[in-house]
C-alpha cells in the first residue's frame, strides 16, 4: 500500500496511490484501515511530505558501514535525538542552506512513520505500531553539530528534514537498499541489513523513553559517505521498495 498527501487547488488530503491514479481516502492514522473514495490522475495533484509529525526521532550512529568508515566503535545502545516538525518539508520542496553554516550536509535514511499511539513496546509487536515507511534526508549543519557540542541546532532549520514521496507499507525494514545521489552521482550506498539498530528495537527503545504519536518518524540514521551539498545542488534519496525523493538546494530567498 502507497499512501502520500496530496493538494488539488486548496484542498489538502491523503491518497491511495495505484500506477498513476490516486484514491482519496480520510485520515491513515485515524482509519488506518482505508476506504478507497474519489479517484483523481495522479499527475493533476501536487504531492506533499507524506506526513506531518509531531517529532521526528533520530538515531546518531546507526551502520556498520558509517561506524568504521568513522573509525568509531559500535554503540552498545542508540543514541537518539530529535528534530522539530517545522524542518519538514516534501519531494521537491527546496532544502535552503542558513547563511550562518558553511558546510551543510545529506544523509539518506529509512523513516517509520508511526500508525498508533505506543508506549513502552516489546520488539516482537512494535513492527504492529508502524503505518510504512518513506524516505528521509537529515539535513545536517556538520559545522555547527561540531561547535556546539549539541546537535539540537545543526539539526533543526527550517527545511532540514525532507521527506517522502509516499509512505509504502508491506515491505521489509530489514532489507531495504538505501541509496544518495547527488547532482545524478551516487554518493551513498547500502543496505538496513547493515542497521546496528533493527527498527523494531529502535521503536522498542525509543517507546521507553517517550510516547510515540501517529505520524511521529523515526530515522534510522544514515550509512557511509555523507557530504556536503552547495547552493544549486540536486539530492535524491532512493530507497529501493519506496521510491525517490528529489530536492534541491538553495540559498535564502531563492
Ligand atoms: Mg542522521
Amino acid at each position: 500500500m502507497k499512501i502520500g498527501c496530496f493538494r488539488k487547488q486548496k484542498e489538502t488530503f491523503y491518497g491511495l496511490v495505484d500506477g498513476d491514479r490516486v484514491y482519496a481516502i480520510a485520515d491513515p492514522f485515524l482509519f488506518p484501515e482505508p476506504v478507497p473514495g474519489d479517484c483523481f490522475p495522479l499527475a493533476e495533484l501536487e504531492l506533499l511530505a507524506p506526513c506531518r509529525p509531531g517529532k521526528a526521532v533520530c538515531v546518531g550512529l546507526n551502520y556498520r558501514d558509517h561506524a568504521s568508515e568513522l573509525g568509531m566503535p559500535l554503540p552498545e545502545e542508540p543514541v537518539i535525538f530529535l528534530k522539530p516538525s517545522t524542518a519538514v518539508i516534501g519531494p521537491g520542496e527546496p532544502i535552503v542552506c542558513p547563511p550562518v553554516s558553511r558546510q551543510v550536509d545529506y544523509e539518506a535514511e529509512l523513516a517509520a512513520v508511526i500508525k498508533k499511539k505506543a508506549r513502552n513496546v516489546r520488539e516482537e509487536e512494535a513492527l504492529d505500531y508502524v503505518l510504512g515507511y518513506t524516505c528521509a534526508n537529515d539535513v545536517t549543519a556538520r559545522d555547527l553539530q561540531k561547535k556546539d557540542g549539541q546537535w539540537t541546532r545543526a539539526k533543526s532549520f527550517d527545511t532540514f528534514l525532507p521527506l517522502g514521496p509516499y509512505i509504502v507499507s508491506g515491505i521489509d525494514p530489514d532489507s531495504q537498499e538505501v541509496s544518495l545521489y547527488l547532482n545524478g552521482v551516487l554518493r551513498q550506498h547500502s543496505s538496513t541489513s547493515r542497521l546496528i539498530f533493527s527498527v523494531p528495537r529502535l521503536i522498542s527503545f525509543i517507546s521507553s523513553v517517550m510516547t510515540l504519536l501517529p505520524g511521529d518518524v523515526i530515522l534510522t540514521g544514515t550509512p557511509a559517505g555523507v557530504g556536503p551539498v552547495q547552493p544549486g545542488d540536486t539530492v535524491e534519496v532512493v530507497i529501493s521498495g519506496i521510491g525517490r525523493l528529489v530536492n534541491r538546494v538553495v540559498l535564502p530567498g531563492e
